[in-house]
């Protein structure tokens, strides 16, 4: 199929809200590594690697070919019966997760991760009220748009019973209008103040992002979680990272975001790198936690033997190739290259993330800090047109996404600087 065609027949077969990127989308051929092909011929060089989920490089061999053997061996047999990479893989996770955490349950997606740790969490603690984060997001269904806090995901008759949200720790844009560190990270006192009048007063669990990728990647301040944590604990409540996006290496030194704030999560979920594209979700919980679910569950697909294989393979290229020291390395040098670009550019109000997750929050003045959603849109298609792919996010959609795969060199780094300086340049606000 042609250009056009695929992009008649998305517009005439496909749902509208899931909207396009460019005003000339990019319809995808191939990929390999850090690069993708459109049907023109065209290569890009891939610094949103499909949302932050190609973590190890498109079709990277590795995992495409223990991928190809699984599926010409044992595709699937559901949940009922187990299986060797199932366990395997799970055996893996609860070696890599921070503190006790144990046990996993497997499904398909982001969605019913927190899904699944949200209901879990209820029958745990056998409380109800669960308090998420303003700007955060946590999926597609139901309850994950309810969890959700940005508006433009939330049309669509949501009634959220028993979430409430605190505010974001959002420094850049501070909801409380303080400047940290004088503000005493005043924003994380919100939880408690959330807590007490709009909960029961006692909830079942604190969810957040480690960093709220869609968003606009906000990083907290460094006691954030420590302060939260002592919070949700004195309310009865779980403390469930969303590592979605910052989780498996992609904030470098260590494997899940939260580590970065030195807290011990009673659970947490995963999907999107974890696999390198193979669709997955994970909650991982510590054995109580784990233990205290109440009757069944199924997930058809949850674990099959394919997708247990892809997350298995990649996690062992980013133990093999040392990637969590990779994206530590690499992404200090792009986050360098980036502060360079802000130095030149007005337009950059802000360089902010951690590793190889790293966003650019762009405003027309870095006084009023007033957002430049159109510029945002500009750069980004002019990235595309100069051979380099970047995402975007924010609630004001000014928000530039970097994410590239977590074993780029410092070369591929050169090369998305030079693009981003010469789109940079031709940005007309
Ligand atoms: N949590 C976070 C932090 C996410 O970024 C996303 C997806 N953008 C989800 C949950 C939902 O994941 P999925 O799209 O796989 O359902």
């Amino acid at each position: 199929m042609t250009h056009d065609e695929v992009v008649k027949k998305h517009k005439d077969y496909l749902f509208p809200c899931v909207s396009l990127y460019y005003t000339k989308p990019l319809v995808a051929d191939r990929g390999s590594m850090q690069y993708v092909w459109d049907v023109e011929g065209n290569r890009y060089l891939d610094f949103f690697g499909g949302i932050l989920t190609i973590s190890v490089g498109h079709c990277n061999a590795k995992v495409t070919s223990k991928i190809k053997a699984q599926v010409d061996r044992l595709q699937h047999t559901s949940t009922v019966y187990p299986n060797e990479h199932i366990v395997a893989l799970a055996e893996k996770l609860a070696e890599i997760t921070p503190g006790r955490l144990r046990k996993s349950f497997f499904c398909n997606s982001g969605t019913e991760a927190d899904e699944t740790a949200v209901m879990l969490a209820r029958m745990a603690t056998g409380n109800f009220d669960v308090v998420a984060l303003r700007h955060g997001y946590s999926g597609h269904s139901l309850l994950a748009k309810s969890l959700t806090a940005h508006s433009s995901y939330r049309r669509a008759g949501i009634v959220s019973v028993g979430i409430s949200h605190a505010v974001s720790p959002y420094c850049y844009r501070c909801p409380l209008h303080l400047t940290y560190p004088g503000c005493g990270v005043a924003c994380a006192e919100d939880v408690e103040e959330t807590i007490r009048t709009t909960t029961s007063g006692s909830i079942a669990a604190f969810l957040a992002e480690t960093i709220q990728g869609v968003g606009g990647v906000i990083v907290p301040p460094k006691e954030y979680f420590k302060i939260v944590f002592t919070i949700v604990k004195k309310y009865g409540g779980l403390f469930i990272a969303d590592e979605v996006q910052a989780g498996f290496g992609r904030t470098g030194k260590h494997w899940f975001g939260i580590e970065h704030w030195e807290v011990e999560p009673d659970m947490i979920t995963g999907a999107k790198g974890m696999a390198n594209g193979t669709p997955v979700g994970l909650c991982i919980a510590t054995p109580e936690v784990a233990d205290s679910f109440k009757g069944l569950t199924i997930s058809t697909f949850g674990g099959n033997p394919v997708t247990s294989v892809a997350a298995k393979a990649t996690i062992e290229v980013i133990e093999e190739e040392r990637l969590l020291e990779n994206v530590d390395r690499v992404g200090a040098y792009f986050r360098k290259g980036l502060e360079g670009l802000q130095q030149k550019y007005p337009i950059i109000g802000e360089v902010r993330g951690l590793g190889l997750m790293q966003g650019l929050e762009l405003v027309k003045d870095r006084n009023t800090k007033e957002p430049a959603p159109e510029a945002t849109n500009q750069f980004l298609g002019l990235c595309r047109d100069n051979g380099l792919l970047v995402g975007k996010g924010g609630l004001f959609a000014n928000v530039i996404r970097l994410s590239p795969p977590l074993n780029i060199q410092e070369s591929d780094v050169d090369v998305a600087i030079e693009i981003m300086d010469k789109s940079f340049a031709s940005v007309r606000v």
